[in-house]
């Protein structure tokens, strides 16, 4: 009995991607992403999970054997990676949710994710994934956190606090097969030593928060990948400044740390954003989630008209709004908050154009800032707010993230690439929200048609909605 049961299994898990299929996208106008340029009137031709071909389109041509999707003159673009993003089944709902979690960000065109902080669960859902048993973006899992403090409600991961510590909790999660060390909050110099070491020793890179027992020069120089711009607002402050913590991980809800953003050195911003690009470390700004939260403040009317609002249920999302609400009930003075945003941008802005590595992250679901849309508001954020061209905010979410994992055959849409791609109504060269009106994707070679990927929205919204705050959470 528990032979065929198996076996029927491994027929239902193989037949997401099982028929041989081949595709062509009639009539599309491609944005290859390895320069910025348009492709005008293209057949894609894909065979094997592989972009075969790109042929001048004509009426004519009948490529007889692939199964014709007519593009009408849409857009094709490489398929959009959310290169720092969580799930509310990591901790704030039950793990068997992240099956539905999972199928959200297909519907923006989100068809890869970076997950700081993992867990096994996480990396179970990754290989299946990849092995076509389970729908949802390419997972890329860094590991569970190492802190030096127990600041949350379910912690996942490691208490480190000496070097040997450190260095055997980078050990046993890289043989675990994670693929990034996650570091949080409150680790000492010898723990935070040890990890560095250990990442050295095993290869694993090793990513996150800037320890303040470091700070951030020690970490570039160390090699370190740094999310959120961590530690940066407390690095650029002049020797006068009032008060030393400025506007980095807890600091930013002090309102008296605020007043550092009118102590600004201007010779160690550039130092700073120098040290950065020379160090070639990866940077996730996750800025959209920074300023939405914290400078410029979003009503509840506008949250509760996007789709971020109705996806959960009503107690998970006052949990997820609770420090929101706690922040803003005594925010800073707005002027403040504006230079934060100015400070904030110009950092990402001019790293980026001196050739240092920016990604796209959304940080979802922090704060009601979910999935794939998120993601959306991060390269609209890039454009609109930090003044990046239409272009360059989508290399942070493509060509920029195949270079971060070393994967050169995706990223672009050219010959011998994965046929991963997403094709929109309307250019997002001329007008970055184009990237909201999505079509249709191509994932894992198998082609999901906008009908079938609002169905398979709906069918997660149902589920998501259902999902009960886990005990630890309520108060
Ligand atoms: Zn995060």
């Amino acid at each position: 009995m528990r032979v065929i049961k198996l076996s029927i299994f491994l027929l239902t898990a193989c037949c997401f991607f099982a028929e041989a299929q081949q595709y062509v996208l009639r009539n599309v106008n491609v944005i290859p992403m390895d320069q910025e340029t348009v492709l005008k009137q293209r057949d894609v031709l894909i065979k094997d999970g592989l972009i075969e071909s790109l042929v001048p389109y004509s009426k004519a041509a009948t490529h007889s054997g692939y199964e014709v999707i007519e593009g009408n003159g849409r857009y094709l673009i490489p398929g959009l990676a959310d290169m720092h993003m969580h799930f509310l089944a990591d901790d704030r709902i039950a793990d068997e949710y992240r099956k539905d979690e999972l199928l959200v960000p297909l519907k923006y065109g989100v068809l890869r994710g970076r997950v700081p902080i993992g867990n096994p669960g996480l990396l179970r859902d990754k290989g299946k994934i990849t092995g076509g048993q389970l729908l949802g973006p390419s997972l890329l899992v860094g590991s569970p956190q190492l802190a030096g403090v127990n600041f949350s409600a379910v912690f996942s991961g490691s208490l480190v606090k000496s070097f040997q510590e450190g260095y055997d909790a980078v050990k046993r999660y890289s043989e675990q097969g994670y693929s990034f060390i996650k570091i949080t909050f409150g680790l000492n110099e010898e723990a935070y030593r040890g990890i560095v070491k250990a990442g050295e020793d095993f290869n694993i890179p090793i990513a996150g928060h800037v320890p303040v027992a470091i700070k951030i020069r020690e970490a570039i120089k160390a090699g370190q990948d740094v999310e959120h711009l961590d530690q940066y607002m407390d690095a650029i402050l002049k020797e006068d400044s009032p008060t030393k913590t400025g506007l980095s991980a807890f600091g930013i809800f002090q309102k008296k740390s605020w007043a550092t953003m009118n102590f600004i050195d201007a010779q160690k911003v550039e130092e700073l954003i120098a040290l950065t690009v020379d160090a070639g470390i990866w940077n996730t700004p996750t800025n959209h989630f920074f300023i939405s939260s914290f400078a410029r403040f979003i009503p509840e009317d506008v949250l509760s008209a996007g789709p971020s609002y109705s996806l959960v249920s009503p107690e998970v999302r006052t949990e997820l709004l609770d420090y929101r609400d706690r922040y803003w009930s005594e925010s800073a003075e707005k002027e403040l908050r504006e230079k934060y945003v100015e400070m904030r941008s110009y950092l990402i802005r001019e790293i980026f154009r001196k050739n240092g590595r920016i990604l796209a992250g959304s940080d979802s679901p922090e704060w009601l800032n979910l999935y794939g849309y998120a993601l959306h508001q991060e390269l609209e954020n890039f454009v609109n707010v930090v003044g990046l061209t239409p272009y360059e905010a989508l290399q942070t979410a493509t060509t920029k993230p195949s270079e971060y994992m070393n994967t050169p055959n995706i990223g672009m849409v050219r010959v011998g690439q994965k046929a991963e791609l997403v094709l929109l109504k309307a250019n997002p060269l001329s007008d970055i929200r184009n990237i909201r009106d999505v079509d249709g994707v191509m994932l894992n070679g198998k082609w999901l048609s906008k009908e079938k990927l609002d169905q398979l929205y709906q069918q997660a919204k149902q589920s998501i909605q259902k999902a009960p705050l886990r005990s630890e959470f309520k108060r």
